[in-house]
């Protein structure tokens, strides 16, 4: 066993580090306040390869694995969790299902660009009446004539206004249950295909999320992605690779907190002395330092062993949960930690607190990825 992280992985956490601290984190409020993210950080995040991190060689990909990706969304995130959220969308949950269960003329067609920033990807799922039950999925595919027509509405989708490409699932085959389910790759310039209300949000606000809209959406026939009624076992697979990025995520948010909650306490004084040297306070710091380390070492656990090619879906549900778990009580200690400054919005813990919750929610919900953690025990 080795817990050191190999030469191109460490330059890999410096890359994104340099990135994030030198042309993130300085913007990264701002971006808050204007909920939105320019343009072309995304496209000197492809230059600089952060797309490609994940994939193989064999597919323009860099050959990191989900180990260097989740050292890259870990850094990103922890300077701004909107651009953390809008990066793992893209990869593990948008490009993701293209890689694993796209012919090869429809791979062809779309990673280059994906993997190269020049296209951002968007994962349609949830609707207004299938969330944690994706199963329930009430957008329609009909074929007729050689082209597929999608009607229906997704809700809640990251990068909607964003992406270039975005893969949704619909029924093609109502009375056939899970097994009814397809999964789409959908052009944004597709014909019926719209975004909707752009929603306004607790946290995360500089991400982009808003709904889906397909009316009479048509779509040639070679849009299916894998096979008819596969849709449910891959968003099942998507989901797995999704939630370490969203554990990635939520160590880096975690960090962000001890980051901004250390330094406070070593200089700010109250009794005579720096309020770090208040037991209360140093255990507040150690449990937020320990519990980001063990999120940290479950995420690349998971990671590891998807790298390997070994099941992994019961580590990620384990990373996701204990990591996103981990960033709201780290938030939450962070803004306990700066008293009335940490509820200000000068100070950056309110919003690391905002942007925290999303964690337990998006991707599965903690109680979601409760039962899958259960289900793996053989309950
Ligand atoms: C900012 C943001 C970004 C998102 N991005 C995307 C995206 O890019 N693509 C996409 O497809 N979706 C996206 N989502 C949707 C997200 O994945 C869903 O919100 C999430 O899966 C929960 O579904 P829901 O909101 O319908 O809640 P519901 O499923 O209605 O759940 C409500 C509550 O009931 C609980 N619950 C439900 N079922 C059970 C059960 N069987 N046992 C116990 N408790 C249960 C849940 O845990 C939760 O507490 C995003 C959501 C947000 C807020």
């Amino acid at each position: 066993m080795d817990f050191e992280l190999s030469e191109e992985q460490r330059l890999t956490q410096k890359m994104a580090r340099d990135f994030a601290q030198k042309e993130v984190a300085p913007h990264a409020t701002e971006w808050e306040e204007k909920k939105a993210i320019p343009r072309e950080v995304f496209q000197h995040m492809g230059e600089l390869g952060f797309f490609a991190l994940p994939f193989p060689e064999e597919v323009g990909g860099l050959g990191a694995g989900y180990v260097g990706y989740a050292l890259a969304v870990e850094e990103v995130s922890r300077a701004s969790a909107s651009l953390g959220i809008s990066y793992a969308a893209h990869c593990s949950i948008g490009t993701s299902p293209i890689f694993l269960f796209g012919t090869e003329v429809q791979k062809e067609r779309w990673l280059g660009p994906l993997l190269r920033g020049e296209l951002l990807a968007a994962f349609g799922l949830t609707e207004p009446n299938a969330g944690s039950d994706a199963g329930g999925t009430e957008t329609t595919a009909v074929l007729k004539d050689g082209e597929w027509l999608l009607n229906g509405a997704k809700c809640f989708i990251t990068n909607a206004n964003l992406a270039g490409v975005i893969v949704a699932t619909a029924v093609t085959d109502k009375g056939r249950g899970s097994r009814g389910i397809s999964s789409f790759i959908v052009p944004a310039d597709a014909p019926g295909f719209s975004v909707g209300q752009t929603y306004g949000k607790l946290g995360l606000r500089a991400s982009d999320t808003a709904e889906l809209v397909f009316s009479d959406c048509r779509l040639p026939a070679d849009a299916l992605l894998g096979e008819r009624g596969g849709g449910f076992k891959q968003f099942l697979q998507t989901l797995d690779g999704g939630r370490i990025g969203i554990a990635a995520l939520s160590v880096g948010i975690a960090q962000a907190c001890l980051d901004a909650a250390l330094p406070y306490a070593k200089t700010r004084v109250q009794f005579g002395q720096p309020i770090s040297k208040f037991q209360a306070i140093q255990f507040k710091l150690a449990d937020m330092a320990m519990e980001t380390e063990l999120a940290r070492l479950m995420t690349h656990k998971a990671s590891w062993l998807k790298d390997s090619h070994l099941a992994f879906g019961r580590e990620a549900a384990m990373a996701k949960l204990y990591a996103s778990e981990t960033c709201v009580r780290a938030a939450l200690q962070a803004v306990q930690i700066l008293g009335g400054y940490g509820y200000m919005e000068e100070y950056l813990v309110e919003r690391y607190l905002r942007d925290a919750k999303l964690m337990e929610i998006g991707e599965g919900t903690s109680e979601i990825q409760r039962m899958v953690i259960a289900r793996g025990l053989g309950c």
